[in-house]
């Protein structure tokens, strides 16, 4: 071990820690260890070529723990893999704000301190009609924000249908505890009517409304739900507010994307939503955010509250969300330059085509693998559009010298991995979800499948 440590070669290498150097010598040892005493080598390899090894397989190692990796899932937004990608525009924008410094907190004009919340401000109340508009770190920082602000030490009437859990870690009924607010729950699981939220408010003495969009899961059959706009009415009466977590939309009409579900802000500042929060990494495809839209001395209030300092949204998810937002301003741009919205947009034709050719291109690169084209039900994804199928189309993948499996798995464990799903024996890939770049990987690691069933084969 030592005697490796100390050689130049491995020494010298820059793309792992000294711990990570000697966890690769550690391994590589121990495995030449069992294989001598299973009997599979009779010698020990010389020194030399013990190093060579060892650097082949640094090499074949991705040094960074966070990596790039290739989602051929035909699940857009997908929470596991990082939700929305960014398009090269946007992420030139992060690069060039990042490696220098920028006016986030200073008006260039006065020549004094400025405030992060000024940038892009007007762009979303242009987007959205909505009188004034703030940006937190995420979308659950957006929801506490405004529960803590409007609804603390109040009653807030919420439709039992709408007590959800999103992702995990994030429930309902515990966020607004936690914010302060007193929760009254009003309907049933299926059907909630306008007279449950008028009973609140008349005997139950609740003066928040609240809705939640239930983002990853949808009723069927006997239900009922009441509208924002009906929920706006019946709060007018009262001096009542009307708060809106609609987790993921639109910034414009969603018939550009060719998609009949799906909200916009717009819509729901208009039915008379006191205030609306959303995501900005989901259908809005852009950087992890949470986006707060609606009457100008609600999103004051929010502004001034302590919380916000601590639920700030950074300088390079701005970066990234105002060249968003500017593309939104116009759609065919946006479903051009904005990866969620193209991919969303992409037709069954489409995807066809680009299976057919990418069919191709793997066939001639590992010709003994059976590589044919099947018809997907592609997601949407990250809680978004629960229900909406996107028609598809994969390169389906077998063979008769591996599983399904095996092949999966040979493709994510590679140093930039690719993230497939196996259905009926065989591996889909999606191109629906591939970025720019991708189908070089695909194509290298098909040579590479190559190799595998070849040396399958020679053992058999
Ligand atoms: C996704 C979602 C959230 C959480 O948003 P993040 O941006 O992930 O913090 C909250 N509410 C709804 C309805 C959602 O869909």
């Amino acid at each position: 071990m030592d005697l490796l440590l100390d050689r130049p070669a491995l020494s010298q290498v820059q793309t792992v820690s000294r711990n990570g150097l000697k966890k690769a010598v550690q391994d590589y040892l121990q495995e030449l260890r069992s294989a001598i005493l299973a009997g599979e080598r009779t010698e020990v390899p010389a020194l030399d070529q013990v190093e060579q090894e060892i650097l082949r397989r640094l090499e074949e190692t991705e040094p960074f723990h966070l990596k790039r990796v290739v989602n051929a899932t035909g699940v857009v937004l997908h929470t596991n893999l990082g939700r929305a990608p960014l398009g090269a525009e946007a992420a030139a924008r992060i690069a060039q704000i990042a490696q220098g410094y920028c006016n986030l907190e200073y008006d260039i004009e006065a020549g004094k301190r400025g405030s992060r919340y000024s940038h892009v401000e007007d762009l979303i109340c242009e987007l959205t009609g909505a009188e004034a508009a703030m940006v937190v770190n995420n979308n659950a920082s957006a929801v506490f924000l405004m529960l803590n602000t409007l609804a603390k030490g109040k009653k807030v009437a919420i439709s039992r249908g709408e007590l959800v859990e999103i992702g995990g870690s994030f429930r309902v009924p515990e966020i607004m505890e936690q914010s302060g607010a007193d929760l009254v729950e009003v309907g049933t699981t299926n059907k909630t009517h306008p007279e449950d939220y008028e009973n609140a408010i008349s005997q139950q003495e609740a003066t928040v409304l609240l809705k939640v969009h239930t983002s990853n899961f949808s009723i069927v059959g006997f239900t009922e739900s009441v509208s924002v706009r009906q929920m706006a009415q019946i709060a007018k009466g009262n001096g009542s507010l009307v708060l809106y977590d609609v987790g993921s939309c639109f910034l414009f009409p969603r018939e550009y994307i060719g998609l009949h579900a799906g909200e916009t802000v717009t819509r729901a500042l208009q039915d008379g939503a006191d205030v609306v929060c959303f995501s900005g990494d989901k259908l809005m495809g852009s950087t992890q955010g949470g986006i707060l839209v609606g009457k100008k001395e609600l999103i004051e209030k929010m502004r001034k509250n302590h919380l916000t300092r601590m639920l700030r949204v950074d300088k390079l998810s701005l970066a990234a969300l105002e060249l968003t937002l500017r593309h939104c301003l116009d759609p065919r741009e946006a479903c051009e330059k904005i990866p969620t919205l193209h991919m969303l947009s992409m037709s069954r034709e489409t995807c066809t085509q680009k299976a057919a050719a990418l069919e191709t291109a793997l066939s001639g690169a590992a010709p003994s693998l059976h590589i044919g084209t099947v018809l997907t039900e592609d997601e949407v994804g990250g809680g978004s559009l629960p229900g909406v199928m996107l028609p598809g189309c994969a390169v389906a993948v077998s063979s008769c010298a591996v599983s399904a499996q095996r092949i999966e798995q040979q493709l994510r464990l590679r140093k930039t991995p690719i993230i497939t799903r196996v259905w009926k024996d065989q591996v889909l890939i999606s191109p629906r979800t591939l970025c720019d770049g991708d189908q070089q990987e695909l194509m290298q690691a098909f040579r590479e499948l190559e190799q595998l069933i070849k040396e399958e084969r020679d053992t058999k």
